[in-house]
């Protein structure tokens, strides 16, 4: 362990770099957590909240070591909601994946019936029994269901906000509107971080945690990130009455369409309110913004689900449309669909955290505690670690565009019609 003198550095606090930072103070590190605006108030904030164990059939590329990572997510928010560290919005909702034609039935739910890692209580649902546990929801509209009990939802600010309060209290000294401009290494090793102001802090260990940011501070080091930026963004209806008991609704079928309840409304979005940042014209050398605006996707966001929302739960038709809020994020996803966390080999004591795949709320805490534990101990005590090695990739990251072409297909069906799968 290094010594107490030396801290250990935490650049980026979201959710990854919060849990990073929360989980060394608990391994008995002095941390500093640097930000380079307020805490939280990057991608994290964007989020939406739901969380489950999307490797036991909805994410068909993953499996125990990612289902462990979201075990220990919905552990840690249950735990942090029972913290006193204020509100976090968790409960235990369930997730609930819908179909609206025969073809989706036959396409996208066997994998959760059939899937070796299937959660207790997970069982097929007529559209009868789904509107049965799906307040307002038109059985008419669907073909069939599939319910995981144990996904749960939170409010990703709310959250946030806890858990720097939680992090503060286990002695962590977080600088907001900090930005770290530069890695200082000598020798192969990092010695610190020299900051937009000039300062140099050093230390021995840093975690880099920098979200969709973090390849403009790790290049210099010879590595970069085989990631892809994508704009996600969702939309917030005025409140109409809902039940906060709505499960997260998930129709793989229609872009990636879902759906929870927020304050008596709802939030919901699909595949039309995302894009990928070089689609535009960018490069990674352009970083940007935190909180991106993105007028013309939440139109084609609007255009494309209104109809489908109103369809499935009519009660909503009152509000589609209607003042709604938008909420963006940038999201980093990678070439192979896994996270991106360990040691850098170009730099000793640096490890990364990052390439969130746009679940960074699901598993930020465990791989927030998986940084941690690589840059205390030198090895973790959760998920496989081999499979999120940043040296898995060569280290110079092929264009974003080819990043985009090297991903394995989102859903398992597409990945059978493209023949990866068996
Ligand atoms: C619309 C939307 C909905 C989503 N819904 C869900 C969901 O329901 N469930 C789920 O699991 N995930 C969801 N996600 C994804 C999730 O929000 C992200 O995966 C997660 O927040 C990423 O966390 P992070 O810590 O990697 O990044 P961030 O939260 O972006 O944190 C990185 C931090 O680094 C800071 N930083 C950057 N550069 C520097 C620098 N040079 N110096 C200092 N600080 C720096 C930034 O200011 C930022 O605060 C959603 C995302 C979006 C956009």
């Amino acid at each position: 362990m290094s010594s107490p003198a030396s801290p250990t550095i935490v650049v980026g606090a979201g959710i990854i770099g919060l849990s990073a930072a929360w989980h060394l103070a608990g391994l008995g590190q002095r941390v500093l957590l640097l930000d380079s605006g307020p805490a939280a108030g990057g991608t994290t904030t964007a989020g939406a909240g739901f969380v489950g164990q999307w490797a036991a059939g909805y994410a068909w590329y993953w499996n125990e070591s990612e289902r462990d990572i979201e075990q220990y997510g919905i552990d840690f928010y249950r735990q942090l909601a029972e913290s006193g560290n204020g509100p976090t919005g968790y409960r235990q909702n369930g997730n609930v994946w819908l179909t609206v034609t025969e073809q989706g039935r036959a396409d996208h739910l066997p994998p959760f019936e059939e899937h070796p890692l299937r959660p207790a209580g997970a069982r097929s649902l007529t559209p009868d029994e789904a509107a049965a546990i799906v307040p307002g929801l038109d059985p008419s509209a669907v073909t069939a269901g599939f319910l995981h009990p144990d996904g749960i939802q939170v409010s990703a600010p709310d959250t946030a906000r806890a858990l720097v309060a939680s992090v503060r209290a286990r002695g962590v000294e977080i600088r907001e509107h900090t930005p770290g401009a530069a890695l200082e290494s000598r020798d192969g090793s990092v010695t610190g971080v020299r900051t937009v102001g000039g300062d140099v802090i050093s230390a021995d260990r840093v975690v880099l945690a920098a979200g969709s940011w973090t390849n403009a501070l790790l290049a210099p080091s010879g590595r970069e990130l085989p990631t892809v930026r994508v704009v996600a963004s969702r939309l917030v209806t005025q409140p109409f009455g809902l039940p906060d008991t709505l499960p997260t609704l998930m129709l793989p079928e229609l872009h990636g369409l879902w759906i929870r309840e927020h304050r008596g409304g709802l939030t919901y979005g699909a595949g039309p309110g995302y894009e990928a940042l070089h689609v535009g014209g960018s490069d990674r050398r352009t970083e940007p913004d935190r909180r991106p605006v993105r007028p013309d996707l939440l139109d084609a966001m609007r255009t494309y689900l209104h109809p489908i929302v109103a369809k499935l739960l009519p009660a909503a038709s009152s509000v589609l449309g209607v003042d709604e809020t938008p909420t963006q994020g940038v999201v980093s996803m990678t070439a192979d669909r896994n996270f991106i966390v360990g040691p850098v080999p170009e730099l000793v004591g640096l490890v990364v955290a990052g390439g969130d795949n746009e679940s960074g709320v699901t598993h930020g805490p465990g791989l927030g505690r998986i940084a941690a534990e690589l840059s205390a101990t030198g090895a973790t005590t959760l998920g496989d670690a081999s499979r999120y090695d940043p040296a898995r990739f060569a280290a110079a990251a092929p264009s974003e565009a080819e990043v985009v072409r090297m991903m394995p297909a989102r859903r398992e069906a597409d990945a059978r019609r493209a023949g990866a799968v068996a």
